[in-house]
Order: C-alpha cells, then sequence, then structure tokens
C-alpha cells in the first residue's frame, strides 16, 4: 500500500483517488473547493467524453449518470475555407460509441462526497507551493492535478513537446436549451456539430447533460484574435453569449440557423458559460520541490490541450487511470524520478503526444494530407464511419495518413479497393 497525495479534485485527481483506493491505497485528496461550491459554482470546462472515456468511470464504479445522458455519437462538419468565400464541404461521420458532455459539476460533486465512502481522506484547502512541498515529503507519491492553475508551475514546461508558448484561441463557452439538433442530417444520431471557417476560427455543439436541464447543448467558440468570431471578451454573462452567437451564426453559417435559432442560456445557473484563453501546454514528467520531494502532474497540468479537439478530459481521465495503475504495478519500489519520468513518457506515447499532435492540427491551416481524407469522407460515408471518425477517440490511428499525403491516399486506396 502507498501513501498518495493528490493536489486538485477536479475529474482527474478523483478518477486517479477512486483507481488508488480500489486498489487499497492510502489517498488523501485535496481540494480548495468543498463539493457544493463545484456542484454551485463553474465549470473548469464542458468536456465530451468518448464512450470509451466514460468506460473508465464505468469500471471504478463512479459512472451513475451515463445511462441517461443525452449522447452524441459521431460528427456533422461544416468547413468553409473563407469566411466570405463560396466553398463550403459536409462531412458526417460516426465514431461508433455513445459520449456525452456530462456536467462536471454534478460528478465531481457526488464523487467527493462519496470519497471517504471509498476510503479516502478528503482536505479543504487551497495548497501553496511550500505546503505542497510538505505534503510531499510526507508521501510516497503526490500527484498534482490542479489543472492550469498557477501551482502547475512548480513543474517545469517541456519546451520541446509544448509547441505553443502562446494562447492560439480566445475561447467562449455557454450551455443552452432550445436547440433542434441534427439527428435528421446524420441519419439519426445527434452529433458533435463542428463549424471550421479556415481564416477566422471554428465554433462547435456538444451534446450536454446539464446538472439540472439534463439534455442541452453546450456552444464553443473558437475565434482567432481580432478575426470576426472574437467578439466575446467583454461578454458578462451567458445571455451575451447567447446574443453575440445569434447575430454570428445567422451572418455565417444559415445552413444551421434553423436548427439553433430558438437557442436560449439555461435558466437558474449564472455559471454555465466562460470565457477565457490559455496556451496548450505540456509539462515535464515531474517537478522537484525545495526540499528534494517530488511531485507529478496528471490531466491538464500535465497536458493542456485547446479544447478544439474535443481531446483534453478524454485525455486526462485515462491518464489518471494509467499513472494510477502505474503506481500500484511499482507498490514496494521507489517513487523515484526516473520512475516519474518513465510513467510519463509511457502515457507521452501510448496516447498523449498523437491527442496533442492531432488536437493541434486542428488549430493550424488545414494539411494537404488531411484536406484529401476529409474530401473522401465526403464522398463516402463508409470511409468516414470506418477510417476517419472513430480515430477520435484513438488519435494513435489518424497518424501518418493525416500528415502524409502518400500515407492518405494509400489509405483511400486501400478502402476504396475492398469496398
Ligand atoms: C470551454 C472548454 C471546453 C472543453 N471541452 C472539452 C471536450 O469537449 N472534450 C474534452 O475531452 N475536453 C474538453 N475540455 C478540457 C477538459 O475540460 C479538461 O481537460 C478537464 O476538465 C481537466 O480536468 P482536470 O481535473 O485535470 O483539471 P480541472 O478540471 O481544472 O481541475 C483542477 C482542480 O484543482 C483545483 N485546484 C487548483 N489549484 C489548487 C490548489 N492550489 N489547491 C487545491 N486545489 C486546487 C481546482 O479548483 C480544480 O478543482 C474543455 C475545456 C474547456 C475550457
Amino acid at each position: 500500500m502507498a501513501r498518495v497525495s493528490i493536489i486538485g479534485a477536479g475529474t482527474t485527481g478523483l478518477v486517479a483517488a477512486y483507481a488508488l483506493l480500489r486498489d487499497g491505497h492510502e489517498v488523501t485528496l485535496y481540494s480548495d473547493r468543498t463539493a457544493d461550491e463545484w456542484l454551485e459554482g463553474r465549470p473548469t470546462g464542458t468536456a465530451y467524453l468518448y464512450g470509451e472515456t466514460i468506460d473508465v468511470e464505468r469500471e471504478l464504479g463512479m459512472d451513475h449518470w451515463s445511462q441517461d445522458m443525452f449522447g452524441g455519437m459521431g460528427v456533422l462538419l461544416d468547413f468553409k475555407p473563407e469566411l466570405a468565400g463560396e466553398a463550403h464541404m459536409r462531412v458526417v461521420g460516426n465514431w461508433g460509441s455513445l459520449g456525452s458532455g456530462i456536467d462536471m459539476r454534478m460528478r465531481v460533486h457526488r464523487w467527493m462526497n462519496d470519497l471517504e465512502s471509498r476510503g479516502g481522506k478528503l482536505v479543504i484547502e487551497a495548497v501553496t507551493p511550500e505546503r505542497t512541498d510538505e505534503i510531499a515529503q510526507n508521501s510516497d507519491v503526490t500527484m498534482l492535478a490542479a489543472g492550469k492553475a498557477d501551482l502547475g508551475n512548480l513543474i517545469p514546461r517541456d519546451a520541446v513537446r509544448s509547441v505553443y508558448d502562446k494562447p492560439q484561441r480566445n475561447l467562449a463557452m455557454v450551455v443552452v436549451t432550445g436547440v433542434t439538433g441534427w439527428q435528421k442530417e446524420c441519419g439519426g444520431f445527434e452529433p458533435v456539430k463542428f463549424n471550421f471557417f479556415g481564416d477566422t476560427g471554428e465554433y462547435f455543439w456538444v451534446p450536454f447533460t446539464h446538472k439540472t436541464h439534463g439534455a442541452t447543448w453546450c456552444l464553443l467558440w473558437e475565434a482567432k484574435a481580432g478575426k470576426a468570431f472574437d467578439r466575446f471578451g467583454e461578454c458578462a454573462s451567458g445571455q451575451d453569449i447567447v446574443e453575440i452567437s445569434k447575430e454570428l451564426i445567422k451572418e455565417h453559417a444559415p445552413w444551421e440557423w434553423e436548427n439553433v435559432k430558438g437557442m436560449e442560456y439555461v435558466t437558474g445557473d449564472d455559471f454555465a458559460w466562460l470565457i477565457g484563453r490559455f496556451p496548450p501546454t505540456v509539462r515535464e514528467g515531474f517537478g522537484r520541490l525545495p526540499s528534494g520531494a517530488l511531485i507529478m502532474p496528471v490531466g491538464d497540468t500535465a497536458i493542456a490541450f485547446d479544447p478544439i479537439g474535443g481531446q483534453g478530459g478524454n485525455n486526462a481521465q485515462r491518464m489518471a487511470k494509467f499513472v494510477a495503475d502505474r503506481i500500484t504495478a511499482h507498490e514496494g519500489k521507489p517513487f523515484d524520478a526516473a520512475w516519474m519520468k518513465q510513467v510519463n513518457d509511457d502515457w507521452w506515447y501510448l496516447h498523449g503526444k498523437w491527442a496533442y499532435e492531432f488536437n493541434n492540427l486542428l488549430l493550424e491551416p488545414l494539411e494537404p494530407a488531411a484536406a484529401m481524407l476529409l474530401e473522401e469522407c465526403a464522398k463516402n460515408r463508409l470511409f468516414a464511419d470506418q477510417k476517419f471518425f472513430p480515430n477520435f477517440p484513438r488519435p494513435h490511428n489518424f497518424f501518418p495518413a493525416i500528415v502524409e499525403p502518400d500515407a492518405a491516399r494509400e489509405l483511400i486506396a486501400r478502402a476504396n479497393t475492398r469496398a
């Protein structure tokens, strides 16, 4: 049994805690918010989780919502290379498992409240760098799961893996009712509805399960700085975001105006919206504190993804389970710097790197290979359903075809030969 401390009670910290408790470890979880503050406050994101990620919660006995969630099954994408141009491509594809953005506030609230009955200890404390050092000195392993909070700076940024040192998009998120959805266009399933404008930015709709309203939609804007969508910086309420969204969509995305014109901000929830920006950042495998004690990053503290590709929360929860399993496998041996680096590298090469590279591709002008694949998806639904969209939960499978034109051509040719 290891004595494990986890700093940060978001979804990452809690999945790690439950996995470790299941394996019999002694777990102390530090949170700067109480369970009720989590439930009644602002979420840190609105992660759409793929079925594979919800499986982690199912396996750990933490899933109390998926049987009733408002689920999504794939993607409907409208792509315009230029906001003002005529060219417009539409692609639909199924990724093969039901997922949803299940309101993390109700998940974290319940998981925090249940923690002690699972054998864990919860400490409400805004942990400082000095306290982190004390905690780490008194633990066999200390995981830092503080999301994108400043405490993450205790672990050096990995300059090689990070790619960006500045925010790539200005973000605005809001949860709404009154959207009719896109089932008809997708042949029966609700999609995550993407709209990509090569020169301006993106916005997308996520099937969302709100803590009190249930089936809702989460609308997320990804505005390139200074471009037409970059209008949310001064918003002071969810209603402000809704009003600007209506104006932008009516003008620039008439193809979906009928589906969304009835949108309204969710009632009775002052915090179902966010605006902000952050640089997508990868951290090194461990941080060394002044006493010499070590901490290891998990979830967003380890890899913070721009939300554009729906990878952050999915990476975070699976990484939490992966690191917890590795702690169990290593019991009785020293949890030293070499071990922490190895665990971090193993996760990076298994999943993190591919999710991060795929996600970053979406922030950049469309690569020729990716354009070929998307054009094939637009023509060939079977290709979209079998060769492209199922890779979203497993981004490793996008490579090399999504970046190498020869590999893309070969994939398309092989798929068409078989068909
Ligand atoms: C608008 C938006 C949309 C998103 N959409 C998606 C999506 O569709 N799909 C997807 O997979 N991902 C998405 N993400 C990313 C996803 O939300 C995050 O990856 C995920 O929430 C990270 O969880 P975490 O537990 O690592 O961090 P967090 O959720 O940030 O939790 C960190 C916790 O640590 C606590 N904390 C911080 N500092 C301290 C301290 N000093 N002491 C004690 N506690 C502390 C915080 O209060 C918080 O409770 C989105 C993100 C945003 C912003």
